[in-house]
């Protein structure tokens, strides 16, 4: 288990359950009463641990060719803090643009495609070959071809680097903006 350190003493943030909503508190409570909300914790998680970044093949529903795409899955490396994270839905490639447009300059696959569906423009992959849209939904919310190991968290083959905050400087207004849209 991967652990937080508490910003005020030499423990760590454990997550409660307070009247209205799930918090983190510091491990040494009632020693210390260091708390933070869940967008604050992952924030410090990320400034710890950095964001994990996968790639695996999938078939191009266009030209039927094999095409890397890549994503994080945020959510599943915040369950090595708590399980409570895996319901929190995903959090994967469209959902934090900073590190997204990142990612884009990094991998030329990875481009700003507006969907028609969701009225918006977001970060999505594309087919390395014919450069269709492989889309959010399918690729991030449902990456099927690799749904096993997610679920067992034997990511590990697919990992093809861990991006350090400081590359990344995701600000907390970012991280907190993903739970006021869910
Ligand atoms: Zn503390
Ligand atoms: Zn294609």
């Amino acid at each position: 288990m991967k652990k937080v350190k508490c910003r005020l003493c030499s423990g760590h943030y454990v997550l409660r359950s307070g009247k209205f909503s799930v918090f983190a508190g510091c491990s040494n409570f009632p020693k210390c009463r260091s708390t933070l909300k869940i967008h604050e914790l992952i924030f410090e998680y990320i400034k710890t641990y950095g964001i994990n970044i996968y790639a695996w093949d999938r078939i191009c529903w266009k030209c039927g060719k094999t095409t890397k795409v890549y994503s994080y899955f945020l959510n599943y490396d915040l369950c090595e803090l708590d399980d409570y994270f895996e319901s929190i839905g995903f959090i994967g490639l469209g959902d934090i643009e900073t590190l997204d447009k990142l990612l884009s300059l990094k991998y030329n696959t990875i481009c700003k495609k507006f969907s028609k569906t969701e009225n918006k423009s977001y970060f999505a992959n594309t087919c390395e070959h014919c450069k269709a849209l492989q889309g959010r939904y399918y690729v991030v919310e449902d990456p099927h071809e690799i749904m096993d190991e997610l679920f067992t968290g034997d990511m590990d083959k697919y990992l093809i680097e861990n991006i350090p905050y400081e590359k990344m400087k995701i600000p907390l207004e970012e991280i907190k903006s993903l739970f006021e849209l869910r």
